[in-house]
């Protein structure tokens, strides 16, 4: 293997210390606020490590669990609520919600200052718009892992295979930001193994094991895999297939322990950075 691996765990350790002096220099604690509907297992996971973290930082923290067959109305009551206590600076629902409560509807309600997802469209607008603006986690943790290989990301050719609003779409935003010349890959994009080919930075967030193949990769780009998927085995694996990827690339992340921890500590900083605007 060729490639440097981009040890999400150990920047994420690193961004979530960085906090503790800002979050000592307010007059009172950054507040989190989680919100989990349903008995999903993997939101039951990233919602416990999500509180912990916040708790661990000395934030105050409230994780509120609601059944599954809770209702949009009731839902929507409670980010009111939430929108409305000032010791609370961040709100984040957890996605997937149940069927039958419209999830825009509810991310929608979130007052724009306190979606430390940012998920709004007026924070979407703004980013954009290259305003100051709470920007989405993941990809906000993959703009610092790229900084950290120290590579110079000006007019760099990247791709981002995936659309999503909370993944794709925000990254090519970021990346542009970072005056690289994007390329958005999607279902519908023909000749993928060659769009890849040409790229020098790859930013995988699609959600199916290993399709990006290895011989795809061009030698000395840098691999960014966002993808947290489970094989048949039950193993969690990325969307790249790391090993073959690994030989030819600069810089890979590992899955897990490579975006997302990152995500987390980005949530971290966006909750700060919310309070801090709040206070
Ligand atoms: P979505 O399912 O919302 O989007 C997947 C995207 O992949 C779609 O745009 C889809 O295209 C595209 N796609 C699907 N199949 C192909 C294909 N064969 N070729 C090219 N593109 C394809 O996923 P998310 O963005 O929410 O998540 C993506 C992955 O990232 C998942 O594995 C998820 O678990 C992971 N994730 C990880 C996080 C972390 O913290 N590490 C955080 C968030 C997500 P189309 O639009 O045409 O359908």
């Amino acid at each position: 293997m060729s490639a440097h691996i981009l040890d999400g765990k150990a920047l994420a350790r690193e961004t979530t210390e960085a906090l503790r002096p800002r979050i000592g220099a307010l007059r009172r604690a950054p507040g989190l606020a989680v919100v989990l509907v349903g008995d999903d297992p993997a939101s039951a996971v990233y919602v416990r490590n999500k509180s912990q973290r916040a708790a661990e930082l000395g934030m105050v923290q409230r994780q509120i669990t609601l059944p599954a067959h809770t209702s949009e109305a009731e839902l929507l009551t409670l980010v009111d609520a939430l929108n409305a206590d000032d010791a609370i600076d961040g709100i984040l629902v957890q996605l997937p919600l149940p069927k039958g409560v419209d999830k825009d509807r509810v991310l929608d309600r979130v007052l724009p200052e306190k979606d430390v997802d940012g998920f709004h469209p007026i924070n979407t607008g703004k980013l954009w718009q290259r305003r100051a603006a709470l920007v989405p986690c993941t990809p906000a943790g993959v703009i610092e892992l790229l900084r950290r290989t120290g590579v110079d990301l000006r007019g760099k050719d990247a791709v981002v295979i995936g659309r999503s609003n909370i993944v794709g779409k925000p990254m090519v935003a970021l990346l542009e930001r970072e005056d690289c010349t994007v390329t958005l890959a999607h279902s519908r994009t023909r000749n993928l193994d060659q769009v890849v080919g040409r790229a020098d930075i790859v930013v995988a967030a699609v959600g199916v094991v290993e399709m990006v193949k290895g011989a795809w990769i061009k030698p000395g780009a840098i691999v960014i895999d966002v993808g947290m998927n489970r094989r048949a085995d039950g193993k969690l694996c990325g969307d790249v297939e790391y090993a073959a990827a690994a030989e030819r690339a600069s810089w890979i992340t590992p899955v897990p322990g490579g975006v997302g921890p990152m995500t987390i500590a980005m949530l971290m900083a966006n909750t700060v950075f919310a309070s801090e605007q709040r206070q």
